[in-house]
């Protein structure tokens, strides 16, 4: 069992709080998405002082959302799907807040063999932006934007400043650039991790010109590979479709994603037979997109006192990564000796 320097074992949490002094700090979350987040509300239920540093100017990570004119479109996560009695009950608080509402469970695939009509488990949307759902889970805790975390050395030092742990709650290869190679489990455990890439396009049209599908899985196409609706999913109707391309259209374009949007925008509109051009080009490049290859559990904690969340410990859903910071932010108090 590993002891932190300087602190006994399952220590109340009331002690614990007055040996956070201004050169030492409670457990440090890097990460605001949906993993670190739940991870931090387990810490601080448990009466763990923590702190979640995120380099963006906002919470939500891959659940995001950008604004057009007003109106937001969801640019990471296309939906949530439940099959976690847990994570049910997380979402059923949004629902009773109004944040998510049931969106479809028939999507349509497109294929060399033409269309066809795909029944699957319901898919949650999020009428303000899935990003509306995590900012809603983060109420409680403080998260410090614009923090961008350069280096966690052994100590662990998170940017030279010693912490009781620390969470990376990030796709592996962003965390493997802040980790000390020292930190060899830790180290291991991101390089055993391997992402795909993906480039999402929104496309606002003058108007609906196209049949209902709610969204379409893409098959053998050599740049899509889900094309949702927008306004159907958010349940505004608004003329906005985003498109997800493949890993390999997108690894071509890593380095200049806008240049990929004339390409995106004519294969959605032949997909689907639309005459008009789009009146609005977006395009976000997701380098780590989504996990191919990821972790054994559903988290990874060591005697090094660092911690590793996120969808890389389950399928890449946001229910995974959701499960893996909640079963980290549980150990790592168990460890730490929360009430
Ligand atoms: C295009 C796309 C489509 C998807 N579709 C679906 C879907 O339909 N359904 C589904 O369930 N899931 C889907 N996913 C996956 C889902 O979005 C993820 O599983 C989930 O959001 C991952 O959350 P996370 O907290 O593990 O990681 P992230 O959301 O990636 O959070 C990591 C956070 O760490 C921050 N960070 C990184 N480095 C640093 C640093 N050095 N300092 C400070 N902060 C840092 C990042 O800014 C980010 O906010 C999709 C993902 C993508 C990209």
């Amino acid at each position: 069992m590993y002891h932190y320097p300087g602190l006994p074992l399952f220590m109340p949490a009331a002690e614990y709080d007055h040996r956070v002094t201004a050169d030492r700090t409670g457990v440090v979350v890097v990460g605001a998405g949906i993993a670190g987040v739940a991870c931090a509300n387990e810490l601080a239920r448990a009466g763990i002082p923590v702190e979640v540093r995120e380099r963006a100017r906002v919470t939500g990570g891959r659940m995001a959302s950008k604004r057009f004119d007003g109106r937001p479109a969801d640019l990471g996560a296309a939906y949530l799907t439940v099959d976690d009695p847990d994570f049910a009950q997380v979402v059923a608080e949004w629902q009773a807040a109004g944040l998510v509402r049931e969106w479809t469970d028939t999507l349509v695939a497109y294929g060399p063999d033409g269309r066809r009509t795909v029944p699957g488990p319901c898919r949650w949307a999020a009428p303000r932006g899935l990003r509306s759902l995590v900012e809603q889970l983060a109420r409680d805790l403080t998260v410090a934007h614009n923090r961008l975390v350069m280096t966690v050395e052994p100590g662990p030092r998170v940017d030279g400043r010693t912490a009781e742990a620390v969470v990376l709650a990030m796709p592996g290869p962003q965390a493997a650039l802040l980790l000390d190679p020292a930190l060899a489990a830790a180290t291991r455990a991101v390089a055993g991790q391997r992402w795909s890439s993906a480039l999402a396009g929104v496309l606002r049209f003058p108007a609906r010109r196209w049949p209902d599908f709610a969204g379409a899985f893409v098959n053998g196409h050599p740049v899509l590979g889900l094309v949702c609706d927008d306004g159907d999913r958010r349940g505004d109707r608004a003329p906005v479709l985003v498109a997800h391309t493949t890993p390999e259209f997108a690894a071509g374009h890593l380095l200049q994603p806008t240049a990929a949007a004339p390409v995106i925008e004519e294969a959605v509109r032949d997909l689907l037979g639309l005459p008009e051009p789009a009146e609005l080009t977006h395009v976000h490049r997701w380098t780590y997109a989504k996990p191919v290859a990821g972790g054994d559990g559903t988290y990874h904690l060591d005697d090094d006192g660092i911690g590793l969340a996120g969808d890389a410990f389950g399928r890449p859903r946001v229910q995974s990564a959701w499960r893996s910071g909640r079963d980290l932010g549980r150990a790592l108090a168990a460890r730490l000796g929360g009430r």
